[in-house]
C-alpha cells in the first residue's frame, strides 16, 4: 500500500515535470505563456505555484511516464491517463495546469484550465488513492509557512495565485467543491483566524453562508469579506492595489453582520414583513452562540443596527433558546 502511494506520488511529481517543461521549453508552450501573462501572472510565481502546461497530445504524458517505467495501471492510479496498451489517452490536453500540492507540498493532483472559451473551463484530477480532494486545499503549502496570523480562504487558482503575487501569501482556495470540515481541521492546525472572501455572485454568497458552521463548529474564528465591485478577489487586486485589498480585510464582517447584510439584501429591510423575517432569522443565529456575555452583545449589536428595542430582541432569542431547550 505504502509502496504503492509512494509509486503513484513519484508520478504526479513526474507529471508536474513535464508540464513545466511542456510551458517553458516548447513551441505549444508560448501560448500558455501567453496566456499567463494575460492574466498578469509573473515567471516568479508560476515557478512558485510550479504551473504548466498540458500539450495537444493524445498520449504525450502517458509515454513520458511508461519511458520512466511506470506501469499503465499506475498511470491509471493517478489519474493521468485512461485506457491502456494502444488505447490511451490522457485526461489533460491543451489545458493551463495548476499542481495541486498537499500541505507537505507533494503535488498530489492537478487542476487545467482551458484558455479562451471551452467546457469545462476548470478539469481537475479525480479523487484517487493519493488525492482527496475533501481533505486539501489549494496554495496550503505556502500559506501554512505565512506569518500573517490567519488564512484567507478563495474559490479559485487565479484568485490563490493573484493574492499571493500581491504579498497575500496566506490565500487558499477550496478546490471547487464546498468546504469540508477535514478542510477546516487542515487550517486549525496553523492559524485560528479565517477570512472567507468567495466570489460576489450568489454561487459564492451562498458558498460562504454554509461555510460559516463548519468552520465555527472546528473552533475557528471566522470574517467574512464581499468584494464590492468586482467579481472575484482576482479582479478586485488587478483593478485595485494590495493597500486597497488590506483595507478591506480589516472590515471583513463578523459572520452574523455578513447574515445580517445578506438577509437585508434579499428580503429588504424597508418593508415591516421583510424586518421581521430578518430579525427572526438574525435570532437564531443569537441563540446559537452559547458563550452568554457574546451573545449578549452580539444581541445589542443587532437590535441598533436594526433599529428594535434590544429587550424585544433578547425575548426573541431566549425564546428560540427555551424551545431548542
Ligand atoms: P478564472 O478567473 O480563471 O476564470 P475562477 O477561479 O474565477 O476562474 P470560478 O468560475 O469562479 O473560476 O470557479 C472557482 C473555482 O471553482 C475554480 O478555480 C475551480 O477550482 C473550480 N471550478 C470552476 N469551474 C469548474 C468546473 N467546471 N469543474 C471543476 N471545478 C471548477
Ligand atoms: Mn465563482
Ligand atoms: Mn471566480
Ligand atoms: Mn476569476
Amino acid at each position: 500500500r505504502l509502496m504503492r502511494r509512494n509509486r503513484l506520488l513519484e508520478i504526479t511529481t513526474e507529471a508536474a515535470r513535464y508540464f513545466y517543461y511542456q510551458l517553458t521549453r516548447t513551441e505549444q508552450g508560448k501560448h500558455a505563456l501567453g496566456y499567463l501573462d494575460s492574466r498578469k501572472v509573473t515567471e516568479e510565481f508560476r515557478r512558485r505555484f510550479g504551473l504548466g502546461y498540458a500539450p495537444i497530445s493524445r498520449d504525450g504524458l502517458y509515454r513520458f511516464l511508461q519511458s520512466k517505467g511506470y506501469g499503465d495501471d499506475e498511470i491509471r492510479g493517478a489519474g493521468l491517463s485512461n485506457g491502456g496498451g494502444e488505447k490511451v489517452y490522457d485526461r489533460f490536453f491543451n489545458r493551463l495546469m495548476f499542481p495541486i500540492f498537499d500541505a507537505q507540498g507533494r503535488a498530489i493532483a492537478f487542476g487545467g484550465r482551458v484558455m479562451g472559451s471551452g467546457e469545462p473551463k476548470y478539469l481537475n484530477s479525480p479523487e484517487t488513492e493519493i488525492f482527496n480532494k475533501r481533505k486539501n486545499l489549494y496554495g496550503m503549502q505556502i500559506a501554512k509557512k505565512s506569518r500573517r496570523g490567519k488564512i484567507l480562504v478563495v474559490e479559485g487558482y487565479m484568485d490563490v495565485l493573484s493574492l499571493h503575487q500581491a504579498g497575500f501569501d496566506n490565500a487558499v482556495a477550496s478546490l471547487g467543491t464546498a468546504l469540508t470540515k477535514e478542510q477546516a481541521l487542515l487550517m486549525k492546525k496553523y492559524v485560528s483566524d479565517v477570512v472567507l472572501i468567495y466570489d460576489s455572485d450568489q454561487a459564492g454568497t451562498k458558498a460562504a453562508q454554509r461555510a460559516i458552521p463548519i468552520l465555527e463548529d472546528t473552533g475557528l474564528y471566522v470574517k467574512v469579506l464581499r468584494i464590492p465591485g468586482y467579481k472575484d478577489p482576482d479582479e478586485f487586486i488587478k483593478n485595485k492595489s494590495r493597500e486597497e485589498f488590506e483595507a478591506l480585510i480589516q472590515e471583513a464582517l463578523d459572520p452574523i453582520d455578513f447574515e445580517m447584510v445578506v438577509l437585508n439584501s434579499q428580503t429588504g429591510a424597508d418593508t415591516v414583513e421583510g424586518k421581521v423575517k430578518t430579525l427572526k432569522a438574525l435570532a437564531q443565529r443569537l441563540s446559537e452562540i452559547s458563550n452568554p456575555l457574546e451573545r449578549e452583545l452580539h444581541i445589542r449589536d443587532v437590535a441598533q443596527k436594526m433599529q428594535v428595542d434590544e429587550q424585544s430582541l433578547k425575548r426573541e432569542v431566549d425564546e428560540i433558546q427555551r424551545m431548542s431547550g
